[in-house]
Order: C-alpha cells, then structure tokens, then sequence
C-alpha cells in the first residue's frame, strides 16, 4: 500500500491540497500536520477583525477541525514537523507533549507558509509590540484596543482555539492611545485604518520615499495624501532602528529626527519563508530563500511539492521565478498539488503578482512588471504612462477620479503590468490587466477590448482602455 500524503501546514496551500486530493483518490490516506492550533483561516479578515467590521475570531475560518475530518482528512493540529529525510521519506513531528515521532509518506508537501520579520529592530519583543501574523496576534491586539471593557476571551471569540493567556494579559492592561506602524506595505497600510477606526493617533514610518512599493508612484502618492486627510502622521525616508521599552512594556520609536513616544508598535517590514525544516534535505531555495518549484510545485527532491508563501511560482511576464505570496496563489497551487498527487498532473499556474488593498476610502490595484528596474532587468524597455479618467459616465453621480499605468515594452507593444487607484470600485478594474498579462496582448490589443460599458459602472471608454490609447 502506497504511504500517505503528508501535508505540513493547515491553512490556505495545505488544506486546498489535501482536499482536492481526497476528492479525487478517496482511498489514499492524508495526513496534515499543523503545529498551531487555528487551521483554515483567513489571515487576509484579520485587519478588518481588529478594526472592528468582523465581531469574532471564528468568523474568519473557512473550515472547522471536524468538516476538515468529514472530508477523510487525518488532521493533527498541535504537531510541529521539525525534520525531513527524503532518503527515508520521513517526516519528523513534535507532539504537543514534546514527543518526536516519525512518519512515512509516499507524497511531501511543504506548506508552512511564512512569518512576520522583526529583525533588525531593536526592542521588538517588549509588550505592547506587534506583527499582524495569524489569528493569535490580531486576538491580542483587539483585546489591548478594546481593554479594559470589552477585551475577553468571549469578547474577541474563537472558543478553544485563541491563546487565552494573552487575551487576557493584554485585555488587563491600559488601553493604547498612540500607535507607531513600522512599515508602509499593504499590513501598515490597512492597520492604519483599523487603528484609525479606535480613535488611536496613529504615525506610521516608511524607511523609503513612498509607501506601498509595488504598487508605484502613481497610487503611493494618492494613497500619501488620502492617509494625511484621514489624520495619518507619515514619516516617510524615515528608518526606525530601535524600540524604547521601560519595565517590559513599549514607550516610544527612535529614528533619526529623534523619538516619538507611543504605547503600541506594529511592525510590517515584511515576511520571510518558512523553511527551516528542509535544512539538510537538499531542497533547493531560490534567490527569494523561498522553495524553488517547477510548474507542477515540485522540488528538486523527488516526491517534495511545496505552495503557497513558502514556495516560488513562476512570472506571467518574466518566465522567471517570483516569489508572490498572497491567497489565491496558495490555494490554486495546493489544489493543483493535489489533483497531481491523484494522477492528474496539473500546472500550478503563473502568477502576475496581482495584489489589491483598500486603504480608508481608496483602493488601489497592481499586477505585472510595473517597476521600470525590473523589467530592464527581464530584457525589456519599459515605457508608461498615467492617466486620470472617471469611473463612470461623468453626467452620473458616483463617478470618481480613477488613476490607471500601464507599462509595456517600447519595441514589441507587449504589455508588462499596470497600477489603478481610485474610490469607485477602482481595484478590481486591476483584473483587467491580469488577464492581459495572461494573454500576452499588446497594448493595441488591450486598446481594441470589448468592455462593458454603462453610465452607472463605466464611461464609454473604461479608464483602462483610455491607458491602453494614450500609451499605444
Ligand atoms: P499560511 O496561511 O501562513 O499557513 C501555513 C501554516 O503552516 C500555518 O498555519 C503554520 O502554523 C503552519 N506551519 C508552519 N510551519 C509548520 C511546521 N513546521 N509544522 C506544522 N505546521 C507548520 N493575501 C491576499 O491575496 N489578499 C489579501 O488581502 C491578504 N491579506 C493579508 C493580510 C495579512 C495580515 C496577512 C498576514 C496575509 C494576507 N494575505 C493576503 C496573504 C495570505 O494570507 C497568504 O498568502 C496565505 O495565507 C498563504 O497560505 P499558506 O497556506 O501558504 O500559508
């Protein structure tokens, strides 16, 4: 009998796997090992879960433990792979007792995703500091937000699941008035609003000129100016090298105008892969320190795959390896991992690095090659430009200012990737772009797109098109 499928990692990747794996083959056994206690969340809800629009914890899992089971899951939550010999086909797990135990697999799949980096500042474990990294974290910054009247274990939810030690650590303390965001990536940006929404004075340090790096100048400064009217302090050029803490708790940031005192940190300076339990296994890491995958998510190492924001996918644009870890690129790769795993090879699919965000009242999108370093780096010779069109008809209320790029290649007309900001249903105008990308048109191509037009959604020429015509 053929050894199990054994899946490191409960959430988005691992799960989309060992479902589709079980739909397809009933009859072989899958293990999934997840070393916390949460599994199929939604890591995406929980700023939203702390600004306040989600009331509960639990309110963010796809799936419970037992319809995980229902599907012939053998679920072990609680058990960390700490080892993988793939001379062996063995995993090594430590139980929630501290035991080590060994286990068989036919199939490996490492998806382990990632965790919120600290390093290098100084100071990040004193209390009152935060990364925003799965349900425990967002769990105890809600309860030090809501302290002391509302912060309970039953106030934030999630029953069995939540640490209860920290909640209730968290929830006796004073409440935070000032807040400093570490990080002007899409974390520090949606948490800016989430803190907003508690009344907090909220600065937040981004250590370049702009926030929101891959998203462009173009949307950077309009979310800039977005986040100063909503009474964000911004401190851009600005590089945090050190937390002050006194007995324990957080007082205040240094960085080079001097320090700012504040009672609470959330650091969002980024994420790094989740790879330490592949040390010695010959699993090779691309330039990214992300799992190399081929376009079925295997590895080097016969019989190990590995998704999600632990793994490299390759780029729609570049044909070369990118490491994008967002939703969607876990979710599709764990299914197609699985449906191979069950004899039907199945591409995991390119990615575009598609992100969308709404920061206060804007939403801003972005796919592809935008930066005009990368594409020269890929071969190319970028050109773009920018336009501001309405979103719909202007004679129909709504319409609001909507700011497209697009860039492409000066020779060839192909398209590279493209930015959108606005208010009105802006983001998602971004898909547009994406399936572009993933048809290789040219920016006359786009220009000749059959898109939908009506006064309350679009003008006759959506914004998109109108970039396609002033770049073509
Ligand atoms: P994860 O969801 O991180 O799951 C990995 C699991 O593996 C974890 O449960 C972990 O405990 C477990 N694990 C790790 N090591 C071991 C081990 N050795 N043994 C056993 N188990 C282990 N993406 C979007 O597309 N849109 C968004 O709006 C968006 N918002 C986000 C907001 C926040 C605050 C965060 C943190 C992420 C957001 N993302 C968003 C990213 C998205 O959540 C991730 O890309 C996705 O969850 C990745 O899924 P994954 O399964 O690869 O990893």
């Amino acid at each position: 009998m053929t050894d199990p499928f054994v899946v490191v990692g409960g959430d988005a990747a691992g799960l989309s796997a060992a479902s589709k794996l079980k739909r397809d083959d009933p009859d072989r056994e899958v293990i999934v090992f997840e070393k916390g206690r949460w599994v199929s969340y939604a890591h995406c809800g929980t700023p939203y879960f702390v600004k306040g629009d989600i009331e509960h914890l639990s309110d963010l899992l796809a799936l419970s433990p037992e319809e995980i089971e229902e599907r012939g899951i053998d679920l072990r939550r609680e058990h960390e792979v700490v080892a993988v010999s793939p001379d062996e086909r063995t995993v090594t797990v430590r139980t929630a007792d501290g035991d080590a135990v060994e286990q068989a697999y036919g199939d490996l799949l490492v998806a382990t995703g990632a965790h919120a980096a600290t390093s290098p500042i100084e100071g990040a474990a004193l209390d009152g500091v935060f990364t925003l990294h799965g349900l425990d974290s967002a769990a105890a910054i809600r309860a030090f937000l809501d302290a002391p009247d509302a912060a309970s274990v039953e106030a934030v939810g999630g029953g069995e699941y939540v640490d209860r030690e920290t909640v209730a650590r968290y929830g006796a303390m004073d409440p935070p008035e000032t807040v400093a965001l570490v990080g002007g990536g899409y974390v520090g940006i949606e948490m800016a609003e989430a803190f907003a929404a508690h009344d907090l004075d909220v600065h937040l340090f981004q250590r370049s000129a702009h926030v929101l790096q891959p998203f462009g100048e173009a949307v950077a400064e309009r979310v800039e100016e977005h986040l100063r009217e909503q009474g964000v302090t911004l401190h851009l050029d600005t590089e945090v090298d050190r937390l002050a803490g006194d007995d324990g708790r957080v007082t205040g940031v240094s960085f080079g105008d001097g320090p700012l005192d504040v009672d609470m940190v959330l650091v969002g300076i980024g994420i790094r892969p989740n790879t330490d339990l592949l040390a010695g296994t010959g699993v090779e890491l691309g330039d990214s320190g992300a799992i190399a995958t081929d376009e079925y998510g295997r590895t080097n190492v016969e019989g190990v795959y590995a998704a999600g924001d632990v793994a490299e996918d390759r780029h729609v644009v570049t044909g070369g390896p990118a490491w994008v870890p967002l939703g969607l690129t876990a979710n599709r790769a764990g299914r197609a991992i699985g449906g191979t795993v069950a004899g039907d090879p199945t591409p995991v699919g390119d990615v575009a690095g598609t992100a969308v965000l709404k920061a206060f009242d804007l939403e801003c999108g972005r796919t592809g090659v935008v930066d005009h370093e990368e594409a020269r780096e890929a071969g190319f010779d970028p050109v773009s430009e920018t336009i501001t069109a309405g979103s719909r008809s202007g004679y129909y209320p709504g319409a609001a200012e909507t700011t497209v790029t697009l860039t492409a290649d000066r020779d060839s007309g192909k398209l590279l990737g493209g930015t959108i900001v606005g208010s009105d249903r802006a983001a998602i105008r971004i898909d547009t772009v994406a399936t572009a990308l993933a048809g290789e048109l040219t920016v006359s191509e786009v220009e000749r797109l059959d898109l939908a037009y009506a006064p309350p959604f679009s003008p006759v020429w959506d914004p998109v098109l109108t970039a396609a015509k002033v770049l073509g």
